[in-house]
């Protein structure tokens, strides 16, 4: 089995490639791949967004793909920035400004900031979609530690840990996350339908 996994961030891509060849499914990625449609993600779910991404990757390259649609939810936050968070802090903004951000507006906020990471994975073969959902609890820590993973990694202290997603290693952050919950359960879905 052979799918296309849509999407340009790197640190996604290193941790799903890795979760489906454990399962013998080869994952292609858009190294080397020019032209990607550019999807506006202004759904209201993280489903609704990743159900789109997928609609339109396979309708540019007619092969199965995957899609997930991610981010992070903070209870005294209301859940923000839940689907906004990759622009929370504007369109372009990047990791560092994010961060800075989601600090800024817990700052007068009593601690512990309970959060979670929320995933929805999807697979669309042209015919058929299937939608997995994954989640990881924790809280946000007022100063960003470690350099691995991506995005608010090194603000998210996993509930039982005593570390940021951003120390752990890879083996480590796939075991427990909510991209890895959501893909197995995906990938599992899909082995059943090829039995
Ligand atoms: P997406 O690419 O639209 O799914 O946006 C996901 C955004 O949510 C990322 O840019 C990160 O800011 C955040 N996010 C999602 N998953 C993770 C994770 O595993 N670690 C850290 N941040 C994440």
């Amino acid at each position: 089995m052979i799918i296309l996994f849509a999407t340009q961030n790197f640190g996604k891509v290193k941790e799903v490639k890795k979760l489906f060849k454990e399962k013998g499914i080869e994952v292609l990625t858009f190294t080397g791949i020019e032209d990607i449609p550019n999807v506006i993600e202004d759904g209201d779910t993280f489903e609704s967004n990743a159900k789109k991404k997928a609609t339109a990757f396979y309708e540019a390259f007619r092969i199965p793909v995957l899609t997930d649609d991610s981010g992070l939810a903070v209870d005294q936050l209301n859940g923000a920035p839940g689907v906004y968070s990759a622009r929370y802090a504007g369109e372009n903004a990047n990791d560092d400004e994010n961060n800075a951000k989601l600090l800024t507006e817990l700052k007068h906020h009593l601690t512990p900031h309970s959060a979670r990471f929320v995933c929805c994975a999807v697979y669309f073969d042209g015919k058929k979609y299937i939608s997995s959902h994954g989640t990881i609890e924790g809280e946000i820590i007022d100063s960003p530690q470690g350099e691995n993973g991506f995005g608010y990694d090194p603000l998210f202290k996993p509930n039982g840990y005593d570390k940021t997603t951003a120390e752990l290693d890879l083996n480590e952050k796939n075991k427990i996350s909510h991209r890895a919950k959501a893909f197995r359960a995906l990938s599992e879905e899909l082995l059943k339908g090829s039995r």
